[in-house]
């Protein structure tokens, strides 16, 4: 049973961006609302557009301080460098980020209050935003204040935050590493890929020990492995926690024509990474299931990677809608014998000592 679908939207999104020349460029999220909008996705019956507001300040101090934000609202208007390079500021984007941390947080309201089953906020996904610093074109961290905004609003106790970015999501996993929050990241990982961290022995420490799980992939990995991975590692972890909302980093950086990650990723693998999580959501938490953007600097197989993964949560799929189909990509990618021998190992290693872990806390909780 599927109920409406929210995709949000605002157009201070678009003063998310830091030039003609840089790979994020926001128009892939109104490309995505394009392709929905003409496929009837949005038509008020099983899913619309939500227009959301720009986050309250006190809801954004929950995860990163005043000073700090003050710090970015300066270097913004000043046209500044946020961090070490890769993400200058600009006068709009400070507005651009409040109205993506806000569209999260207006996500998760929706959902907590029945007002929709499930979210998009193709704006968010910002996993890289430290509480005081700003990295690889990530400003304020989305996730984590909409996480924040859960708990101290719904009394949340159990939050699933999967991230299926191609990069490792870094700035979730070190804001929820001492907390019973679960983080999931499947990412590319190796020797100088950006931002470095994200291997399988960082568990997580304290109160959050076990609730931390990387899947660090090489190169070249297929819609196949991914997949596999996904099953073996993420599902039945999701499954032990028992979530009461799932939120899922959706960035598509890891398609196979995205020009920074090299993973090799296609349309019909993200269909079903979200048809899987979705389906998750319904048997675990009611069908509270807030996905947001990230990554993709493919433009044209982001916005069509993101259009298909919502039509699906709309209630449409590829297998009895011809236009859908349309959007998928004609080439299947096959990983290297090398490749799967590392994923392999990769599953064999968190089978045998993430899993268990949830499962035990799980058991004791
Ligand atoms: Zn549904
Ligand atoms: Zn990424």
């Amino acid at each position: 049973m599927t109920g409406a679908a929210a995709f949000l939207y605002n157009d201070d999104f678009m003063l998310y961006q830091f030039g003609p020349r840089h790979p994020f460029q926001p128009v892939r999220e109104k490309m995505a609302m394009d392709a929905l909008l003409s496929l009837g996705s949005l038509d008020g019956s099983s899913g619309k557009v939500v227009v959301p507001a720009s986050v309250d300040m006190e809801q954004l101090y929950s995860v990163h301080p005043r000073e700090f934000v003050a710090d970015v609202e300066r270097t913004c208007l000043a046209s500044g460098m946020l961090d070490q390079g890769d993400t200058p500021g600009n006068p709009g984007l400070f507005t651009g980020a409040l109205s993506a941390v806000g569209a999260s947080v207006r996500g998760v309201q929706g959902i907590m209050t029945g007002e929709f089953e499930h979210a998009f906020n193709p704006a968010g996904g910002l996993h890289h935003a430290h509480p005081t610093s700003v990295s690889g074109f990530c400003v304020f961290n989305d996730i984590a204040v909409a996480v924040r905004y859960l708990q101290r609003e719904h009394g949340l106790e159990r939050i699933a935050v999967v991230d299926t970015d191609g990069h490792h999501g870094d700035g979730t996993e070190s804001i929820f590493y001492r907390e019973s929050v679960l983080t999931i990241s499947l990412h590319r990982f190796g020797r100088g890929f950006f931002p470095g961290s994200g291997s399988m022995e960082d568990r997580g420490e304290d109160e959050g020990r076990g609730y931390n799980i990387n899947l660090p992939l090489p190169a070249g990995t297929d819609d196949n492995l991914y997949l596999q991975a996904y099953r073996a590692i993420a599902v039945p972890a999701l499954r032990a926690y028992q979530p009461e909302i799932i939120i899922h980093q959706f960035g598509v950086d890891g398609h196979y024509r995205d020009p920074l990650v090299g993973l090799g990723l296609t349309t019909r693998g993200y269909a079903e990474l979200s048809r899987i999580t979705h389906g998750i959501a319904h048997e675990t938490c009611d069908g509270r299931y807030m996905v947001v953007g990230g990554g993709g600097y493919n433009i044209d197989a982001t916005s069509r990677s993101w259009a298909i993964m919502f039509a699906g949560l709309s209630g449409r799929s590829a297998e009895d809608d011809g236009r859908i189909a349309a959007l998928h990509d004609q080439e299947q990618l096959m990983s290297p014998e090398a490749v799967a021998t590392e994923v392999d190992r990769v599953i064999r290693r968190q089978e045998e000592a993430a899993i268990p872990m949830v499962e035990k806390l799980i058991r004791f909780a």
